[in-house]
């Protein structure tokens, strides 16, 4: 393997310009959220499909690794960092053309380089019959990187993978290929129809190590007639199960078509407000008790979520209706159009300067917290699940990563990277049974607080069978003792969630060992496929554990 020669052939291939390899630079393009990151070798921009082949065809004569990433926001599960040292990142943020929209078939097809935000402004202004989905992360998150890990969104269209249809691979062997709907050059159905002839074969680039993506479809939602939305907080937590399995029903019935994101009382702490650090007895983490004093103070529910309701006006009726008589007699069921969400920012300035007015502080808060029984703050987060349940993407929740490790969260240009904060997400799928899912809810919590974690959990239905159970675990970045804490609690939970038989539903790039702990004879296979393809072991050597790599380690 010649590293030196590689960079300097990339060099004559791109231009000097796009290949980074001073160690200041790639110390600040490597930074990421969670522990013990594998700083890349290099990180190379190129600007075409016909150079990534290129590129490719150099890495397998000078037996180098690459790693793609499209803007390399992959925030806690690794950002744009390798998995194996040496290896060069092959960032495509200057592939960014979106090359077609079709309004008839409602998809578009893009390179990877273009962002939640590109697309959605790009519909605004040309296609707005159509919309995006997006993610409740970055705007600058790239719509086909997150689709190729598998990300969810929020819409009807959430699955962002399954959504995906039609890619442009180049291969570890440097050829370009095409997949979905007849796989050639002519195919008159290649983003419309999904399965192509023969073995399917997308799945191989989605949490794989089978080529770099250059370009692919992506389904887009026709405009319905009517939208609207809802939020629906849980006041008693004993009554877990019995919301589950009721959102489980409406959403099997088709009443519910979001991708619902649930989430307990302290996850929606971290977005509306900072860690109390400052507070007498200021705990390490917030235990039950804790938790449950500082939700009080936000009128936060110990359970949570937001949905959007789409079709003709009678249909939003309908549903409307059916979402009442299964959870109203629960908790607390609101819906919102678009007038009453435009809305809501005057009626929260209204009641800020009431609070800030002296006389009127206790009229602000009898409004706020025994009226409307919701605070300032969380009614500023309604305007943006609002429009996130439209695809319009916003960096109001992302910004929770900011809750301990900074004394305020910045209100523009998000980055927890660049910002220091420690953060790892691990996200077991559970089945969506109320009791079940209660159950490991209860044991992961106790788990948390027995280790001196905070309990932050999330719950992303990606379909009406199965439940993401989203963990963060936040740690000090700067403070390698508590980043080893946060390490071993996150190994400690991904041994015993797949003991329970509960794999994750995405992986970061650390920790990758356990992966196929439970099933060698589907590794072994996975292995033996990728290294035909792969037979320099050049693309994204341990990936998800998979891969050789090209100095041959397992
Ligand atoms: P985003 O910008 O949406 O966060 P990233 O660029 O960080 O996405 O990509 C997340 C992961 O997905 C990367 O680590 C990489 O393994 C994989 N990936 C992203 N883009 C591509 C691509 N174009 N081809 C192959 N794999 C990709």
């Amino acid at each position: 393997m010649s590293l030196v020669r590689a960079l300097a052939r990339f060099r004559a291939l791109l231009g000097p310009e796009h290949v980074l390899e001073d160690e200041a630079g790639l110390a600040r393009a490597g930074r990421t959220t969670i522990p013990d990151p594998v700083p890349p070798a290099a990180v190379v921009r190129p600007g075409s499909a016909d150079e990534v082949q290129a590129l490719v065809r150099v890495a397998v004569e000078e037996g180098v690794p690459l790693w793609p990433a499209s803007r390399g926001k992959n925030w806690g599960y690794g950002t744009l960092t390798p998995a194996r040292s040496g290896t060069v990142v092959v960032l495509l943020e200057r592939m960014d053309r979106i090359l077609e929209v079709d309004r008839e078939l409602a998809f578009a097809r893009l390179e990877p380089g273009v962002t939640y935000r590109q697309l959605a402004a790009h519909l605004a202004s040309h296609a707005p019959e159509l919309w995006p989905d997006c993610t409740d992360s970055t705007p600058e998150g790239s719509v086909i990187g997150n689709a190729l890990e598998r990300g969810v969104g929020q819409t009807p269209y959430g699955d962002h993978f399954g959504n995906l249809c039609g890619l442009e691979v180049v291969t570890p062997t440097g050829e370009r290929i095409r997949t979905g709907g007849g796989g050639f050059e002519t195919s008159r159905v290649w983003n419309a129809y999904k399965w192509g002839l023969g073995p399917y074969v997308e799945g191989l680039f989605s949490q794989g190590n089978f080529g770099i993506v250059t370009q692919a479809g992506t389904w887009l939602m026709p405009r319905p007639e009517a939208f609207g939305s809802y939020t629906f907080g849980l006041p008693r937590e004993e009554d877990f199960p019995a919301m589950l399995d009721a959102v489980r029903g409406l959403a099997l019935q088709g009443v519910i078509q979001t991708r619902l994101h649930m989430f307990n009382a302290y996850t929606g702490l971290t977005v509306v407000t900072q860690h109390p650090h400052h507070r007498p007895g200021g705990a390490r983490f917030l235990d039950k008790r804790g938790a449950a004093a500082l939700a009080e103070e936000f009128c936060m529910p110990p359970w949570s979520f937001m949905g959007g309701l789409y079709g003709s006006a009678g249909e939003v009726a309908a549903r409307k209706r059916a979402l009442r008589r299964s959870l109203g007699r629960l908790g607390r069921l609101t819906f919102l159009d678009d007038r009453l969400a435009d809305w809501v920012p005057t009626a929260k300035e209204v009641l800020d300067r009431m609070a800030r007015t002296p006389g009127m502080r206790r009229l602000a808060r009898f409004t706020t917290h025994r009226l409307l029984r919701r605070s300032p703050e969380i009614l500023a987060a309604v305007p943006h699940v609002h429009g996130l349940l439209k695809g319009q993407p916003t960096e109001f929740f992302v910004r929770h990563a900011y809750f301990k490790s900074h004394p305020e969260k910045p209100d523009r240009d998000v980055d927890p990277a660049r910002d220091g904060c420690g953060l790892m997400y691990l996200a077991p799928v559970a089945p969506m049974r109320g009791r079940e899912v209660h159950e490991l809810l209860a044991w992961l919590e106790a788990e948390h607080h027995e280790a001196g974690f905070d309990f932050y959990a999330g719950l992303l239905m990606v379909n009406p069978r199965a439940v993401v159970v989203l963990l963060c675990l936040a740690f000090q970045k700067g403070d390698p003792a508590d980043a080893a804490r946060a390490s071993a609690f996150y190994r400690f939970l991904v041994e015993k969630t797949l003991a329970k038989g509960y794999p994750r539903y995405r992986g970061s790039v650390a920790f990758p060992e356990d992966y196929y702990a439970a099933s060698p004879a589907l590794r072994g296979f996975i292995e033996r496929l990728q290294a035909a393809v792969d037979p320099a072991g050049i693309m994204a050597p341990g990936k998800y554990g998979i891969g050789r790599g090209a100095a041959g380690r397992p």
